[in-house]
This record gives structure tokens, C-alpha cells and sequence, in this order.
């Protein structure tokens, strides 16, 4: 099962992509994610990627797409993927079918409003990398419920960031939709209600 999921900011990408993971035993992995953990560990390239992604803007394709090609190959890949937020350009899409099989595409979508409030409300835990939203906050404001971790704002979750993000987003999804509705492997689920509800609908989709 090779799966992507698309969807602007804020569609719970990342949350729906864990429960897919566990569910149909397969790697869950965000570019992202690892940009983030690059730069963390200050290697050449997420130093490079962090000038990129700080204001919201994309990562070069070739740098995103050599991330990817890299981790396929592990073990964890075996079974299958889901890869959350990748791709983000046309190019992206095409060289991505070149190296790799791919089963269903699915866009998460959500209105602009709910991503904004979302996203600027969003806060992840320092320790166990636990996300709270305004929907599902931790009980104690600041302090995850799991770990006792201190909740933290993504950089690039900011207002004014985020406003960029979305306007990217906007501007170069259309033609990957196209790309992948031509392929006949686009499926569009409603992003917005209680996780639950989402995952229900995801998985009835992608039976
Ligand atoms: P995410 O965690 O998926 O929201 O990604 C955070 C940031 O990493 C994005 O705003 C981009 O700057 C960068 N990024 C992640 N995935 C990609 C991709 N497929 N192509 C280009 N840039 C990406």
C-alpha cells in the first residue's frame, strides 16, 4: 500500500497519516518532519532547507525529492508508505512516478478559516513531538498531557507564515490534482469534524 496525502496547512495531515501508518502497518513519512529533524542535528542540508521553510516557503524540489528517494529505501518501506505533504509541485509528482509506485492520493481538504485558526493555534510537545490543536488542547495550558513536556510553536506556524504557506499552497495544487485525477488515484476526503470521523472516512475511501 503506497499511499500520499495532500492538503493545505492544517488539514491534519499529520495526525491522519500516524493512524494510517498504524493501521495499515506502513511508514509514515513527512519531509517535513525530517527537514525539521535535519536542522535540529545542523547538518549541511537542513541548515540549507531551514532558510526555505522559516518563511514558509518551498524546499527546491531536487533537495525534497532526493530526501525521499533516500528514505524509501528503508527497511520500514517494505510494506508500503504514506508520505504526508509531498508532494507540493507538478514536478515533484511526475519525477516522484519515475522511482516509485503509488496506489491512491489523498487530499484532505479544509477551508482557509479552519486552517489559519488551526494552525496559529497549534502547539507541539519538546519531548514526545505530541500535537494539541484549539479543538484538542492540553489540559494544562502549555504542558503536554503524556509527558509533562513543554508545548512549543512551530516556527513556521506563525500568523503571517502561515498566510504564505496558504497562498503557496493555493498556487501550485491545482496542477498536482490534475496530475494525479489523470492517473485515475485522486480520492478527496472532507477534512473537517473530529478525527475520528475523518479517519472513517479516509478508510472507507481507500477500501
Ligand atoms: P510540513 O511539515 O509538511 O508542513 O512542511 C514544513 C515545510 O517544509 C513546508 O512549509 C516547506 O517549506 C517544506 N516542505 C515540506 N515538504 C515539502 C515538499 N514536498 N516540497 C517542498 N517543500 C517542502
Amino acid at each position: 500500500m503506497n499511499l500520499i496525502i495532500i492538503g493545505p496547512p492544517g488539514s491534519g495531515k499529520g495526525v491522519q497519516s500516524s493512524l494510517i501508518s498504524k493501521y495499515f502497518k506502513i511508514a509514515h513519512i513527512s519531509p517535513g518532519e525530517i527537514l525539521r529533524e535535519e536542522f535540529e542535528k545542523k547538518t549541511k542540508l537542513g541548515i540549507q532547507a531551514e532558510k526555505y521553510w522559516r518563511n514558509g516557503n518551498l524546499v527546491p524540489d531536487e533537495m525534497i525529492l532526493k530526501i525521499v528517494k533516500k528514505r524509501l529505501k528503508q527497511k520500514d518501506c517494505k510494506k508500503g508508505f504514506i508520505l504526508d505533504g509531498f508532494p507540493r509541485t507538478l514536478n515533484e509528482a511526475q519525477k516522484f512516478l519515475r522511482f516509485s509506485k503509488l496506489n491512491k492520493v489523498v487530499l484532505l481538504d479544509i477551508p482557509d478559516k479552519i486552517s489559519i485558526k488551526r494552525i496559529t493555534g497549534r502547539r507541539e510537545c519538546s519531548k514526545c513531538d505530541a500535537i494539541y490543536s484549539p479543538e484538542i488542547p492540553s489540559k494544562k495550558k502549555g504542558i503536554c498531557n503524556k509527558c509533562n513536556g513543554k508545548l512549543y510553536q512551530r516556527e513556521d506556524d506563525s500568523p503571517k507564515v502561515v498566510k504564505n504557506r496558504l497562498k503557496i499552497y493555493h498556487k501550485s495544487i491545482n496542477p498536482i490534482l490534475n496530475f494525479f485525477q489523470h492517473q485515475k488515484l485522486l480520492v478527496e476526503v472532507n477534512g473537517s469534524g473530529n478525527i475520528e470521523n475523518v479517519f472513517k472516512r479516509i478508510k472507507e475511501r481507500l477500501r
